[in-house]
């Protein structure tokens, strides 16, 4: 999940059981090696720690090393966004879901809690955003942190000064990607599917209707917005990348974004070309499977990656 992660992990698990750090890298190589390298160091991490019996109940971690597939993590933070509580009702059953981003100096999480009791505690104003609050045996699934009934959550002691509010943009190859990560990520474009054009309003950018009338604002004059999805691989990989008309003109020109026949020869340049893609890693709503909302692109310029290695 994190790169920092793991340096903390090892570090949890010198601490608990008294080998050295040097040590536990060498089991975590040898796991890794007789696996032939199939799980990540990470991954091997974790499983050494069990071997050993250490677990990561008694420990306060960073949000930087925090692990899909961790459970009972204990960990401080400060709210920097709380959400509005929502009820759901799914398959006959009524509840709510309370959730806020939590963050400390390293890092922030999405935190979702399920419990009515810890729910009450944000309806009620007990714990509220900016506030600096401890959170123990969590769970952490997708990235992100889940708590149950068996879970605890109250204020701190402790006053969190700066945080880490901002997502954490991480380098990472498209095998390593997990939903909720924000990546950085370099890798060739090897399909593209659209431009797709739909009309928006003007004023609340949502999908007007064919006779170009909005659901709030009436009839307006809309603005055309385009959809553009790149299929990227950097070998290890490959992934759906999606690109809104604002990212898009970042590669494009306007003439060229003017339709599809404008569009064929940028389509064509594109094709095999290498590039920086920054964005988000979702699920995709209908289809369930991952793909990146794009937040930025760029050409892998190579003389400025040399210039920037020769520094
Ligand atoms: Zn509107």
């Amino acid at each position: 999940m994190l790169q920092g992660s793991y340096d903390q992990i090892i570090q949890v698990i010198s601490d608990s059981s008294k080998l050295s750090v040097e040590e536990i890298e060498r089991k975590i190589e040898a796991r890794r090696a007789k696996l032939s390298g199939l799980i990540s160091k990470e991954g091997a991490a974790q499983i050494i720690a069990s071997e050993l019996g250490v677990s990561f109940d008694k420990q306060k971690l960073k949000i930087s090393g925090l692990l899909s597939g961790m459970r009972k993590v204990n960990l401080i933070g400060k709210i920097v966004k709380m959400n509005r509580v929502v009820e759901y009702n799914k398959n006959g059953k009524q509840g709510k879901i309370g959730s806020f981003l939590l963050a400390d100096d390293t890092s922030n999480i999405r935190t979702v809690l399920w419990d009515t009791n810890h729910i009450a505690l944000i309806e009620s104003g007990t714990i509220k955003e900016g506030d600096t609050i401890e959170l123990s045996n969590g769970d952490i699934r997708n990235n992100e942190l889940h708590l149950g009934g068996f879970g605890d959550i109250k204020l701190s002691q402790d006053r969190l000064g700066e945080v880490q509010s901002k997502p954490v943009v991480q380098f990472k190859t498209i095998d390593k990607m997990q939903v909720n990560d924000s990546i950085l990520t370099r890798a060739f474009i090897v399909q593209i599917f659209g431009p797709t054009f739909y009309n928006v309003c003007p004023e609340c950018k949502k999908k007007v209707s064919e006779t170009n009338s909005c659901e709030v604002h009436g009839n307006v004059i809309p603005k055309k917005n385009a959809i553009l999805t790149l299929i990227i691989d950097d070998g290890s990989g490959s992934l759906r990348a999606v690109l809104f008309t604002e990212q898009i003109k970042k590669i494009a020109t306007e003439a060229e974004l003017e339709n599809n026949d404008t569009f064929m020869p940028k389509r064509n340049e594109l094709l095999g070309k290498e590039i920086f893609v920054e964005g988000s890693v979702r699920k995709n709503k209908l289809t369930e499977n991952p793909e990146i909302f794009v937040n930025d692109v760029r050409d892998v310029d190579i003389d400025k990656l040399i210039e920037e290695l020769e520094k």
